[in-house]
């Protein structure tokens, strides 16, 4: 286990064991489909200090979401601009303009809403558990992001390797981490098995159209 925090590289705290997957969205002429594989099994470490004030920002929604309140902020700023120089100045095409304005900001007071609600929803998931749960709950959040994202092409994601995945079932895997059915088999397999054998061709295809 790295004994580095992730973020700062501090001594670390709470040890972090997660699962790999690489996703590559294809958009073809069938519609959108995913190609998905397993990577592998990573290792880190988040130290005190960076867990507990994530865990201080996440029981914060307002705080927590204002990255992307700000940029909803800037689009709707962007949608009001739209809408008063089309009622200034535009004679001709005054409807598509003003429509495209209107649908700019019924787009960002959705995010908003939507924003906040998840934020909200998180603070009182983590308020409901034991400090050394909601402890370990930030730890995690911490080194999501902190690890990579992408890979090449490749989106990346992370299941957690914790008592709570390892007694999950594998429909449940597939849900909470947007997983293929052969890749939530495959990864229930690997965290319960501990096997590390890395095998490139052994990715699955989904047609979503
Ligand atoms: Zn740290």
């Amino acid at each position: 286990m790295p004994d580095k925090c992730i973020r700062c590289g501090g001594p670390s705290a709470y040890p972090i064991r997660a699962l790999e997957v690489r996703t590559l969205p294809v958009r073809g002429l069938g519609g959108e489909r995913k190609i998905q594989a397993l990577g592998d099994e990573k290792q880190g470490g988040v130290c005190e200090r960076c867990a507990h004030e994530q865990l201080i920002l996440s029981l914060d929604p307002v705080r927590a979401a204002k990255p992307l309140l700000i940029r909803f902020g800037a689009v709707f700023a962007a949608g009001l601009l739209i809408e008063a120089l089309t009622f200034l100045f535009l004679k001709d095409n005054r409807q598509v303009f003003l429509l495209l304005g209107i649908a700019a900001l019924i787009c960002c007071v959705l995010g908003i809403y939507d924003v906040l609600k998840k934020a909200k929803e998180k603070s009182a998931a983590l308020r409901a558990l034991p400090e050394k749960k909601a402890m370990e709950a930030a730890a995690w959040d911490v080194y999501l992001d902190s690890a990579p994202k992408k890979e090449n092409e490749n989106d990346l994601s992370y299941i957690p390797i914790n008592e709570e995945t390892l007694a999950r079932k594998n429909g449940d895997l597939m849900v909470l981490y947007h997983l293929l059915p052969e890749i939530a088999v495959e990864a229930w397999n690997k965290i319960h098995k501990g096997d590390k054998t890395d095998d490139p061709s052994h990715c699955h295809v989904q047609d979503q159209g």
